[in-house]
């Protein structure tokens, strides 16, 4: 398994992403438990081949929701 040396804190952030991406996600448009990594950002189903954009280790990330709420408030006041 790969490990991060030289430091307790990026040891413990590492474990954080791997652990993330190996996770399975809920998928947005069949809603079944099958969204699984394919590359950094992507994010395909296993049951109904949809691809979709998500963050580099996890399909949610922190960066990604706050940009969700900007485009969201953006489209409002338009
Ligand atoms: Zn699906």
């Amino acid at each position: 398994m790969y490990t991060a040396r030289y430091g307790a804190s990026i040891r413990k952030l590492v474990d954080k992403a791997i652990t993330a991406k190996r996770t399975r996600y809920e998928c947005p448009k069949c809603h079944k438990l099958k969204l699984g990594r394919k590359g950094t950002g992507i994010w395909a189903c296993k049951s109904c081949d949809a691809v979709f954009a998500g963050g580099a280790y996890a399909f949610r990330s922190e960066a990604g929701e706050i940009a969700a709420r900007m485009i969201a408030e953006y489209s409002k006041s338009s």
